[in-house]
């Protein structure tokens, strides 16, 4: 028996021996949330992953490090591959042993080519799989609060496509209009949002109603949402008035007069923020879960600059009070990086644990879970009231480990109380750009920034100021100031402010809301519903 040809290839780099393969994957509609489970774990794994323009970048960055991304979608000002060099591609990867993921916007086999890429990979004899995903067609119906079937209403559903010319004599159409009127169910349209009027005008001439309500909706699920109600008769001004654009579907039927009973992702007591674009700029230090709280209120949140851990300028410090940790009482972290930093350098004068037995440990939530890897449980979870929890400081000897040029205000504190508090740096920060895939360049910020595409900017501290103004300054011509004269400046503590005036900039201070039940109340009671949802992630 001849074993060489019989033997499917196999690529090694997935870890996992795997024969080679093509998933088409559904992205899902935007929401990054709606990939599915096992779309998740096809991107971890594959090789290469060739995506479309409608997938949401974010998801790209489940791959792993090393994989290869290749974008096959249109992007404004360029030609779009074509589908025959898209299915060459596709077949040409597998040939080479990979584990493919092509990545399509919703669903694949809906409307997305899916269904030619899986007979060019069939007649070239390369193994697939299909990873379905949830199409914009009902999901984007969804998040405008429009059940695309209603037992009342209507029992069936069809996806049309607005792309064809409604215009084509009827001998020539694919469409058959009347049939769509007289099956009575609701009607989704993807694609040719351009040609509502001509599709509405179809409708109304193959019997519809004009009085039957519809809906458009654009950038479903995500960020960007806007949706325009109306009725067969006016729905195509409406759109027009709104300045919708593509990706925008089209329902039609019953059910999209639901909506004004159903609606719930875009409300603006529930997501104030929707719509925005907010730069938040930190350090990397501050508590986590701001962005997701931003995000979750609406908005797109860019972190601007990111930051690489980098060794400090010098260990010496750190390894010196490495040496004589038992003249500490207390050593305190606040994050995993300082655990992990610290945790090195103990490794490497030849230590473990038990050099740690004589000193109380206290770690914040994030820390304490870092820790615990190391087989250390932390003698006190450090929550908000730092100073207090620790009880009296006066006289004791504390170990701050942490990054260099970051301060902690914690350290002054402790140090007012008359605890004596070594600060020593166990990592440096780098402040620069978000290579990663959906993050922001420098460039595009400063696009945005000019075309007024960017709503505001929240400051977290001075040295966050500074490291955006350094990173942003090489995109622009204009100055500072100038460059950041259309969008909103927020800065959260009196020094962040004094510098970004002393820079010319014009901002709007807001307190912080230490306690988030409070902020929550006075969210929803609040006459200015923004500022309130703002104090809370701030
Ligand atoms: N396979 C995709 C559809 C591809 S055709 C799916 O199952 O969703 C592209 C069209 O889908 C767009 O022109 C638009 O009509 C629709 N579409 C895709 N994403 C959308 C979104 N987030 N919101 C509204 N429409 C969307």
């Amino acid at each position: 028996m001849k074993l060489e040809n019989s033997s499917p290839k196999t690529y090694r780099l997935s870890g996992l021996d795997r024969p080679a393969k093509v998933y088409l994957i559904g992205a899902g509609p935007g929401d990054p949330g709606l990939l599915t489970v096992k779309g998740r774990e096809v991107l971890s794994r594959a090789d290469a992953i060739v995506y479309d323009n409608l997938v949401n970048l974010r998801l790209l960055r489940l791959a792993r490090p090393g994989a290869e991304l290749i974008y096959a979608g249109k992007r404004a000002g360029q030609h779009s591959a074509s589908q025959e060099a898209i299915n060459a591609l596709l077949v040409r990867l597998a040939q080479e042993g990979k584990q493919v993921a092509r990545l399509k916007g919703g669903d694949p086999f809906v409307f997305g080519r899916g269904g030619e890429e899986a007979q060019a990979l069939r007649a070239a004899g390369i193994d697939y799989e299909v990873v379905p995903g949830i199409s914009s067609a009902i999901a984007a119906a969804a998040y405008a609060g429009i059940p695309v079937t209603h037992r009342e209403y209507t029992s069936s559903f069809t996806v049309i496509t607005g792309h064809e010319d409604p215009n084509r004599p009827a001998e020539e159409s694919r469409l058959d209009w009347q049939g769509m009127v007289r099956a009575g169910g609701t009607l989704v349209f993807l694609m040719g949002v351009g040609r509502l009027a001509e599709i509405s005008a179809r409708l109304v001439e193959a019997g519809m109603p004009p009085t039957t309500p519809a809906a458009v909706v654009e950038w479903g699920t995500t960020w960007q949402q806007k949706t325009v109600s109306g009725l067969l008769s006016d729905i195509a001004e409406l759109v027009k008035e709104a300045g919708i654009k593509p990706p925008a579907l089209t329902i039609v039927g019953q059910v999209a007069g639901l909506r004004e009973e159903l609606q719930w992702f875009d409300l603006p007591e529930v997501r104030p923020l929707l719509g925005q674009r907010i730069v938040l700029s930190h350090t990397g230090e501050e508590p986590d879960g701001t962005a997701v709280k931003l995000a979750e209120l609406g908005a797109q949140v860019i972190e601007f600059p990111v930051y690489r851990v980098v060794a400090p300028a010098s260990y010496e410090p750190l390894d010196k009070a490495i040496a004589r940790l038992d003249e500490f009482d207390w050593l305190l972290f606040s994050n995993a990086t300082e655990v992990e930093c610290f945790w090195q350098r103990l490794r490497l004068a030849r230590r473990d644990t038990r050099a740690l037995a004589r000193l109380r440990v206290g770690a914040t939530s994030q820390a304490a879970a870092a820790l615990e890897e190391h087989g250390l449980l932390p003698d006190l979870i450090l929550e908000k009231e730092i100073a207090e929890e620790l009880g009296t400081v006066k006289d004791q000897k504390i170990l701050l480990p942490r990054a260099a040029h970051v301060y902690i205000p914690l350290a002054a504190v402790l140090e007012s109380q008359g605890a004596s508090v070594a600060q020593v740096a166990a990592y440096g920060l780098e402040a620069g750009e978000d290579n990663l895939p959906g993050g922001a360049s420098a460039a595009e910020l400063a696009g945005w920034l000019e075309a007024g595409q960017l709503n505001k900017i929240i400051f977290t501290s001075e040295r966050s100021l500074l490291d955006f103004a350094a990173c942003l300054r090489p995109a622009t011509a204009q100055p500072l100031a100038e460059a950041l004269s259309k969008c909103e400046i927020i800065v959260s503590d009196a020094v962040t402010a004094a510098t970004a005036r002393n820079l010319g900039l014009e901002t709007r201070r807001l307190e912080l809301a230490d306690d988030l039940t409070e902020a929550i109340s006075g969210y929803f009671s609040g006459s200015d519903v923004e500022e309130a949802a703002l104090a809370l992630v701030s």
